[in-house]
């Protein structure tokens, strides 16, 4: 029986979060998600040193402390937002002893594994919900529930193989998952599922960049939302608003079939309009405008969208699609479908970036404690020749121009570029390549990169401005810790700084630089990275008609007169107050 039918007697709710890709779906729920209750519950292992075991009840405590502020520190600009208030409650709880000592007792008393125990108490939890008929209680002890859950998710390790449950996903489902890693999506059978739920995921994460990529409904970042679902659960999700519905009414369900019709005639008559490749600024400056893309549907609709180049082809997606390794010619096959896509003049693609939250099952990769700073991009590659020479073969076979565009992902030092060249220069000799001209460039994504970029400059023909992980490591915080973000603001003044100087040494050595981050995708970052000198964006395919029409509107050379006092600003609220003020 479904939870919410019981206590809310098939009354509709309404959630907010966070929309990744717009549009509506209606359907049943299918989840995926990390914890196996049953089996924890029936776990009978014992602890040898129960306080070696209370210490790790404390430290995964600690840690949901942690996650629940850093939350709350995101919508602190209103402390009346109703997720505000359920982090807060949410808080309380975790901060009331009575609350974790029903946890701590039992392991010292029966010297059970606290996974077990916690599992018991969420199931316990679980059954008071069905019984109880009045709401008020039935809301807390469901956020008593989620909260055991977290304190779980954060004592187990992140190692549950989930992709078998992920490939029986039932037709027409509203796929609901607690996270999502990069390897999970990109086997997400995309015909079976109508909308994607995620409770928790960062919105420059690789895993938020693939997600958008399918182009369904998407909907994330929505508290407590996770225990009131079961399989049954009719679920609407309306990704124009942000809004999930949980047992919609007929009316609710009419009126978002109605707004959908509306939107996409909307979006029709736009891309009709056609080419927008080419931006003119209001004071008549050239930009160009490119689409980031990661498969060949990618580039379909970057094409739909009036755009002919690609800027940044994120090539390991089909690595990580894949469960075993693809074969020379399967390879070759894949490239050579995506450079004969009619429209497109031209693709960069970026070597395989795998390491960090990438790791294709099939490579069996070693797994880094800290893999963000690990073996990553092309310090992965160089350390495995072989697997860049396979691509290397495939992409110099399969093209059908007289021009390559290759870009090198994740390069620190200048030696990274000279042996990533020596390899690609073996590989054109093999192929006897003579007539094509092959154009390497970098992508700028280490802050070392950034403030050195002199360094580099004289033996690259492009570069590509990489901000999500520049953003990343320039804060350090991991792009994957929703409730770090707050820490994590490509408008901070000291990051445009950063980009200013790297901007105006490209432009100064007349070497392209392609912003290619999620900054280029959103209204004030384009605006902030025009004002800061780039003339080339790529963005994802759903954005080109909304960043065309603010590029379209801007007073370039006057935004420049407002550089100074931006970067005068000590934080990235006021500078975003600012431009906002300004568009
Ligand atoms: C970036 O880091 O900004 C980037 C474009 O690459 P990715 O998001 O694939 O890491
Ligand atoms: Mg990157």
């Amino acid at each position: 029986m479904n939870l919410l039918s019981n206590i809310f007697a098939n009354s509709q709710m309404t959630f907010c979060g966070t929309t990744l890709f717009p549009g509506i779906a209606h359907g049943k729920v299918s989840q995926l998600k990390k914890v196996d209750l049953q089996k924890l519950c029936n776990d009978t292992g014992t602890v040898n040193l129960v306080s070696s075991e209370l210490a790790r009840i404390d430290l995964a405590v600690s840690k949901s402390k942690d996650q629940i502020s850093g939350f709350m520190n995101n919508y602190s600009h209103d402390k009346n937002d109703s997720s505000y208030l359920i982090f807060e409650a949410e808080l309380r709880f975790l901060n009331d002893r009575a609350f974790i000592e029903i946890i701590t007792t039992t392991v010292k008393n029966t010297n059970r594994i606290g996974e077990s125990v916690l599992a018991d108490e969420i199931v316990r939890l679980k059954n008071n919900v069905l019984k109880c008929n009045d709401a008020f209680t039935g809301k807390g002890l469901i956020t008593a529930q989620d909260l055991y859950y977290r304190i779980l998710y954060n004592m187990l390790p992140d190692t549950e193989d989930r992709i078998p449950s992920l490939l029986k996903i039932p037709a027409g489902s509203i796929l609901f998952a607690d996270r999502l890693a990069p390897v999970e999506i990109a086997v997400i059978p995309i015909d079976k599922v109508v909308g994607i739920l995620i409770e928790e995921c960062a919105l420059h994460s690789h895993a938020a960049i693939m997600i958008k990529a399918l182009e369904i409904p998407v909907i994330v970042n929505f508290p407590g939302f996770g225990s009131l679902l079961d399989e049954s659960t009719d679920v609407l999700i309306d990704a124009y608003q942000g809004e999930l519905y949980l047992n919609p009414s007929d009316i609710i369900i009419n009126s978002c079939q109605k707004a959908e019709i509306q939107h996409k005639a909307i979006s029709e008559q736009i891309n009709i309009e056609g080419d927008k490749s080419i931006v003119q600024s209001l004071d008549n400056q050239i930009l160009h405008l490119k689409c980031n893309a990661s498969s060949k549907s990618d580039i379909h609709s970057a094409r739909s969208h009036g755009i002919t180049e690609i800027g940044l082809f994120r090539s390991e997606i089909l690595y990580l699609a894949n469960t075993v390794m693809l074969s020379d010619k399967q390879e070759t096959d894949y490239y050579e479908g995506l450079f004969k896509i009619e429209g497109i003049k031209e693709i960069t693609v970026r070597l395989l970036d795998l390491g960090g939250d990438k790791l294709p099952v099939f490579l069996q990769m070693e797994k880094e404690s800290d893999p963000q700073l690990g073996c990553r991009g092309i310090r992965f590659l160089l350390s495995h020749p072989e697997l860049m020479k396979k691509q290397l073969r495939a992409i110099l076979i399969a093209h059908n121009t007289l021009s390559i565009r290759l870009l090198l992902p994740f390069i620190t030092i200048p030696r990274d570029l000279a042996d990533a060249r020596s390899i690609i220069n073996e590989v054109i000799t093999e192929l006897k390549i003579i007539d094509t001209s092959v154009f390497i460039g970098i992508m700028i994504e280490i802050p070392i990169v950034a403030l050195s970029i002199k360094h580099f400059l004289s033996n690259v023909d492009f570069v590509c401005l990489g901000t999500n992980d520049l953003l990343q490591y320039f804060c350090a915080v991991n792009r994957d810790q929703t409730h770090l973000q707050q820490y994590s603001r490509f408008t901070h003044p000291a990051f445009l700084k950063m980009l200013h100087g790297l901007i105006t040494s490209c432009v100064n050595h007349n070497i392209d630089i392609t912003a290619c981050g999620e900054m280029a995708s959103d209204p004030i970052g384009c605006t902030l990275l025009a004002a800061l000198g780039t003339n080339i964006f790529s963005v994802h395919p759903d954005s080109v008609n909304q960043i065309h029409q603010i590029l379209s509107k801007i007073n370039i050379k006057q935004f420049q007169t407002l550089l100074t006092a931006i970067f005068d600003f000590d934080n990235a609220d006021d500078v975003e107050n600012f431009v906002k003020s300004h568009i």
